[in-house]
């Protein structure tokens, strides 16, 4: 064990970065954690408030048939996978274009 040089906490040997405060030892400073990781946003329901839950990537196969959400796809004729987000309440299902 080690102790943060930030706050003091017990570090594991094997880890650089301390879980309390993310200071790592390697860089000497404070991680700040990119806000755009997968699954990090955090979004209510447009209809009920209900927080959305993060289900997953879905990604597009070639000659996949889009039926009732053609329309909609075709905002994003250039991407090919999208985080899928879902109401666990209604049911509504939101869908947002990897940023980067
Ligand atoms: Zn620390
Ligand atoms: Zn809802």
């Amino acid at each position: 064990m080690k102790n943060c040089p930030n706050c003091q906490a017990e570090i594991e040997d094997s880890f650089n970065v301390c879980w309390n405060c993310n200071y790592s030892i390697t860089e000497g400073k404070i991680i700040e954690f990119k806000e755009d990781i997968p699954g990090s946003r955090e979004l209510n329901c447009l209809r009920c408030e209900t927080p959305m839950i993060f289900s997953g990537n879905y990604r597009f196969h070639e000659g996949t048939k889009l039926g009732v959400f053609g329309n909609f796809f075709e905002l994003f004729v250039n991407r090919e996978t999208f985080d899928l987000y879902l109401c666990p309440k209604c049911g509504k299902v939101e869908f947002f274009a990897p940023l980067g």
